[in-house]
């Protein structure tokens, strides 16, 4: 049985390794966001499928589908989801958001986090990811924002603000010392749970530096996909499949 798994983030490789450990033909698919990818144990195919159609034919080479895509990435989980109908199993891997910290400030989308990062701070840290990036110039264009990501962005940045290229995990110890330079007074992330990117959260605490928290995108309720939260779920799943 050959399993396909769509991934991009810590859990998909921990699952990766678990099944190749367990002997089970797993290919991991990578959206290809970043030009050096941290690649998973096994087999990899890197790149969009192109839409529904194209995966719907990929499927032709996998019988189980495991999405385990990142809780911000919905437009895989929605192809995934239509192409796997009535065709092929598909789990859903997704780590458990954050619990909401009522110190933060909560906001529905990456334009509301930068109005809402302009109230609260001068000297914003911007922890999203490349692609969201230029949302935040409108409202924080004059701002001294250090802005960390993994690969430099398309985008023109203001004058204004510091780029950090590098890649997690990072202690806490070392969040604070970024956090204490650079003298951020507002850090704003997305809630993508899990422990990999929690030290900039407990961090920004301790400093009493304020949080904009990006709320994850809602997804439609699916009665007849499983979802799970844990890497070993999604391991006793796939054994099942088998
Ligand atoms: P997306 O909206 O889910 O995906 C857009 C398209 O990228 C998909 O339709 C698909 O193209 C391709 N794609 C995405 N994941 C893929 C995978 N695992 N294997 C093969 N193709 C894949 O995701 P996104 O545009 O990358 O990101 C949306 C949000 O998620 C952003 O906020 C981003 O920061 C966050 N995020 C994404 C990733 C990631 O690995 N994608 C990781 C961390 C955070 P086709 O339609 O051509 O198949």
């Amino acid at each position: 049985m050959r399993v396909l798994l769509l991934g991009g983030t810590s859990e998909a490789r921990e699952l990766a390794a678990a099944l190749v450990a367990a002997g089970v033909d797993v290919t991991s698919s990578l959206a290809g966001r970043v030009a050096q990818p941290r690649l998973p144990v096994g087999p990899v195919r890197i790149g969009g499928f192109g839409g529904v159609d194209g995966l719907r034919a990929a499927l032709a080479d996998f019988e189980v589908v495991v999405d385990a895509t990142h809780p911000f990435a919905l437009g895989m989980s929605a192809n995934a989801l239509v192409a796997c109908n009535n065709f092929r199993p598909l789990l859903r891997l997704e780590r458990t958001a954050w619990p909401i910290d009522p110190a933060w400030c909560e906001a529905d989308t990456h334009a509301d986090a930068a109005a809402a990062a302009a109230r609260l701070g001068r000297r914003p840290f911007i922890t999203v990811g490349r692609q969201e990036l230029a949302t935040f110039i409108a409202d924080l264009g004059d701002h001294a924002v250090l802005a960390r990501v993994v690969d430099t962005p398309d985008v023109v940045l203001p004058r204004s603000w510091e780029l950090i290229t590098s890649r997690g995990p990072y202690s806490e110890a070392s969040e604070r010392d970024l956090l204490r330079t650079h003298r951020s007074d507002v850090l704003i992330t997305k809630n993508s749970g899990g422990s990999y990117t929690w030290p900039k959260l407990a961090a920004a605490q301790e400093l009493g530096v304020n949080v904009v928290m990006i709320r994850r995108p809602a997804r439609p309720p699916q009665a007849e996909l499983t979802v799970v939260s844990s890497v070993d779920e999604a391991i006793a799943w796939v054994q099942e499949q088998l």
